[in-house]
């Protein structure tokens, strides 16, 4: 069985924005309590660009990141990938833009816990179309430095090896659309460089677009653009 999908985006979407947030409003309610997480985020970034995103705590950042991934819905407003409406693609175009137009690197949902470390980035490569999936996620976990923990399963790793394991599947998919949380967070300096390298590869080599949220101000110096977020909006 195949686990192949098409990619949902058209080869002539390449000169729309890679992603545009209009006007977005994302609210939480829990009981009576309610957290407008974004209010109003107005934000366009360029195909084949990198993208730092900053900001304090709690400015919205992550749920930005969320909606661009299609993994959550705006309260109001709207976020398009390659001109795509996120919010209007049915599910099984969302899955396969989920699948194979963009890739993660979250704090969490990265990796499935119970697979090793080379069955979660085949599994993606899968996923993504990649022939030899098993060979390739073996060389890119090699090239992350995690070579001998290929076999431990992904909820025995560490954050940092996850999020590295993370960043392996990405640069071995070639994805489109790269998008970080923190993904630098729990490196070490070597392990950081190491991760710009990638990602900037993806970039450069492979045309992807890539957004960051950071703290990190060695991933912002990279950055062809800093975009600073404060109260759900940017600055
Ligand atoms: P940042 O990434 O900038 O630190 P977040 O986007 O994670 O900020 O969160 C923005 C605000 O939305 C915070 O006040 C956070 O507590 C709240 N928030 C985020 N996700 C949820 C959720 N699922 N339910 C309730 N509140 C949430």
């Amino acid at each position: 069985m195949s686990l192949y999908v098409e990619p949902v985006v058209e080869a002539t979407d390449t000169a729309l924005p890679a992603l545009e947030a209009v006007d977005v409003f994302r609210i939480f309610r829990t009981g009576e309590a309610e957290t407008v997480a974004l209010r109003g985020l107005d934000l366009d970034v360029a195909a084949g660009s990198m993208v730092a995103i900053l900001g304090p705590s709690g400015c919205g950042k992550s749920t930005f990141l969320h909606l661009a991934a299609g993994l959550d819905q705006p309260s109001a407003g709207e976020v398009r990938a390659f001109g795509r409406p996120l919010g209007r693609l049915a599910e099984p175009e969302l899955a396969r833009y989920r699948a194979r137009d963009m890739a993660i690197v979250f704090q969490s949902r990265n990796l499935l816990g119970h697979l090793t470390a080379v069955e979660n980035v085949a599994l993606q490569l899968g996923l993504a179309g990649v022939d030899d999936a098993e060979a390739k996620a073996r060389a890119a976990l090699a090239s992350f430095g995690l070579g001998d923990r290929s076999a431990t399963r992904a909820a025995s790793l560490s954050g940092g090896e996850q999020q590295r394991a993370a960043i392996a599947a990405c640069a071995a998919r070639t994805a489109r659309l790269v998008l970080c949380d923190e993904p630098t967070g729990e490196l070490d300096t070597a392990n950081e460089a190491r991760v710009i390298e990638a990602l900037q590869l993806l970039q450069m080599e492979h045309g992807a677009t890539v957004v960051i949220v950071t703290h990190s101000t060695r991933v912002a110096d990279v950055c062809d653009r800093v975009v600073l977020m404060r109260d759900g909006r940017v600055a």
